[in-house]
């Protein structure tokens, strides 16, 4: 599984935060930070909730 984020699409809402807080965190302005682009495969469903629920579809999932 790898992660690739769209900075510039992220509007802050947290929902991949709340969904999934070992891989993702927000940054003082709210932007989302990657903290894991290469998540162990018990994280995929959380992973691919946020990626599903950020309204922002800024969160891109890969899996191998
Ligand atoms: S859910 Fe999407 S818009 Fe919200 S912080 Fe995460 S990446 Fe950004």
């Amino acid at each position: 599984m790898r992660i690739t984020l769209d900075e510039d699409r992220c509007c802050g809402a947290g929902t991949c935060v709340m969904t999934a807080p070992d891989v993702f965190d927000q940054r003082d302005d709210g932007i989302v930070v990657l903290l894991d682009p290469n998540p162990p495969a018990q994280l995929a469903t959380s992973v691919h909730d946020a990626a599903a629920r950020c309204p922002a579809a800024a969160i891109r999932v890969e899996t191998e």
